[in-house]
């Protein structure tokens, strides 16, 4: 098959979060079993070039009039272990600090950003040298190409069978705009009421990929049934209900080559079951680079994660000081809120024998931390799938988890088979519950036995694409056949 993925992020081009992980790692899966994959996104200028992975410019130049202008965009491409990647330059759209805005807010002209992103990507996917059979979107950013390819694409010979697949990666972000930038854009408007991309006198990405997906997948199967719930359906549970038939859960699994203790070169000491020493050198390590004391015994809790509610933090907070208190450590690596940065700094300040707080988005330290950690905080209110858990367990940090989306789907409860178990999970959205869990983690991570067998069981867990990508070939080759 003929596999067009367009998303707003690629590691390791451009990553805010998980999104990135799942197209730097996906579409390589889906080659390996034989389809042709291209990956389109924007060329943020500044954030690519800062990898140094280096780039071509090719003879494309697209023309698309948007918001009054017509303008010329550049595509550069690049080839990743057998995936095209196709990168559309825009200067004064992508070439900025932020991916989608600043810590002052979203970047106000994000539509137009988007959209002509969309409309670029479709050109080149009816450029293609073969039918495209499959567009896969990914979250709001992409939400309006299964209805621009029906209402204005669907002429061209490559794209004339194609089919649509819009994955939801996060329901809560769903890019809302004013209406005038249907005018703007050349967005059609007989799809602008209620059942349509319509929300509240404004438009609504997600709701336009929903309804104008062949398909419509999310990341774990527990949160495809969430989001038809008031409680997770961030007000398009109705909707999604109405969509119902179309959807399915298919669960995230991670690069499990750029995600590997036994060889990766970014900790300082590599380990797997066999080889455990490196893991308690590893933790000893990341200690000594936060300034705590070395300490094999005391238990190390970790947490990489952006800063925001949706991650936990009002659970996680009130517990700080009991827990150094108790003489546990705790080093976190996110941002995000700035609120809650202000609250980490200074807790670290106050307690900084036991707490080390690193702002900012840093991937070398984050597997230094995955690799030296003993447990790994996951409370989150939500989660579609969660990343951070499986590289975790990837690493033998042991997860705890709120029973919630994917992480029901991943981690394997203690409470509930304690000779399989790879982590713990609790139910109760309170700082509590966090608490308890933490604590019954701590006793268990006190028995060197059972300890042994639960971080075995995390580092042996199959959390490669595997599976799963035979699951997305299986789902485009159904729609072919329809
Ligand atoms: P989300 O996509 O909701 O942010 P996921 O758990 O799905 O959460 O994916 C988060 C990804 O981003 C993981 O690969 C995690 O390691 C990474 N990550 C999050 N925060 C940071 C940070 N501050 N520095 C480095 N990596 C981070």
């Amino acid at each position: 098959m003929n596999v067009f993925f367009i998303s707003s992020e690629a590691s390791p081009l451009a990553k805010t979060g998980g999104l990135a992980d799942v197209i730097g790692a996906l579409p390589q899966a889906l080659h390996t079993c034989k389809h042709t994959l291209t990956v389109v996104m924007p060329y943020y200028r500044q954030v690519v070039d800062a990898t140094n992975i280096n780039i071509t410019p090719i003879k494309k130049n697209i023309s698309i009039w948007a918001d009054g202008t017509n303008r010329n965009c550049p595509v550069h491409q690049l080839y990743l272990a057998g995936v095209t990647f196709l990168l559309v330059e825009q200067d004064d759209l992508y070439n900025r600090k932020g991916l989608y805005g600043t810590t002052d807010g979203e970047y106000e002209d994000n539509f137009l950003r988007f959209v002509l992103f969309n409309r670029v990507a479709l050109e080149l996917a009816a450029q293609s040298s073969e039918n495209v059979d499959i567009l896969h979107c990914h979250d709001w950013q992409t939400g309006f190409i299964p209805l621009l390819l029906r209402s204005q694409y669907g002429h061209f010979p490559k794209l004339a069978q194609t089919k649509t697949v819009f994955t939801i990666h996060n329901l809560a972000y769903q890019g809302i705009f004013p209406a005038e930038w249907m005018r703007r854009m050349g967005i059609p408007t007989h799809h602008f009421h209620h059942d349509g991309f319509e929300f509240y006198g404004q438009i609504n990405c997600m709701k336009a990929g929903i309804m104008m997906a062949d398909a419509i997948t999310t990341v774990s199967e527990t949160y495809a049934k969430e989001i038809l719930t008031p409680e997770y359906g961030c007000h398009l549970d109705g909707f999604l209900i109405r969509h119902q038939s179309k959807l399915s859960g298919i669960v995230n699994g991670i690069d499990i080559n750029v995600w590997n203790p036994a060889n990766d070169p970014l900790i300082p000491h590599t380990f797997s079951t066999k080889k455990i020493a490196g893991k308690k050198k590893c933790k000893l390590a990341l200690q000594a680079f936060c300034g705590l004391p070395l300490s094999e015994s005391t238990p190390l809790l970790t947490l990489i994660s952006r800063l925001a509610e949706q991650k936990g933090t009002s659970l996680l907070l009130p517990n700080i000081e009991a827990w150094m208190n108790q003489g546990m450590q705790l080093v976190i690596l996110g941002s995000g809120d700035l609120e809650i940065e202000k609250s980490l700094k200074k807790l670290a300040t106050k307690y900084p024998s036991n707490l080390f707080f690193m702002s900012g988005f840093n991937e070398p330290l984050a597997h230094k931390i995955y690799a030296g950690g003993d447990i790994f905080l996951m409370p989150s209110l939500f989660e579609p799938c969660g990343l951070g858990q499986l590289i975790a367990m990837r690493y033998g940090n042991i997860p705890v988890v709120r029973s919630t989306g994917g992480l029901c789907d991943t981690v394997i409860d203690y409470n509930v088979s304690n000779k399989q178990a790879t982590g713990v999970q609790f139910l109760d959205a309170t700082a509590k519950a966090l608490n308890n869990a933490v604590n019954e983690t701590i006793a268990l991570f006190q028995k060197p036995v059972v300890w042994s067998r639960l971080r075995n069981n995390a580092l042996r867990r199959d959390s490669s694409w595997d599976r799963s990508a035979l699951l997305y070939a299986q789902l485009y080759t159904d729609l072919i056949k329809k």
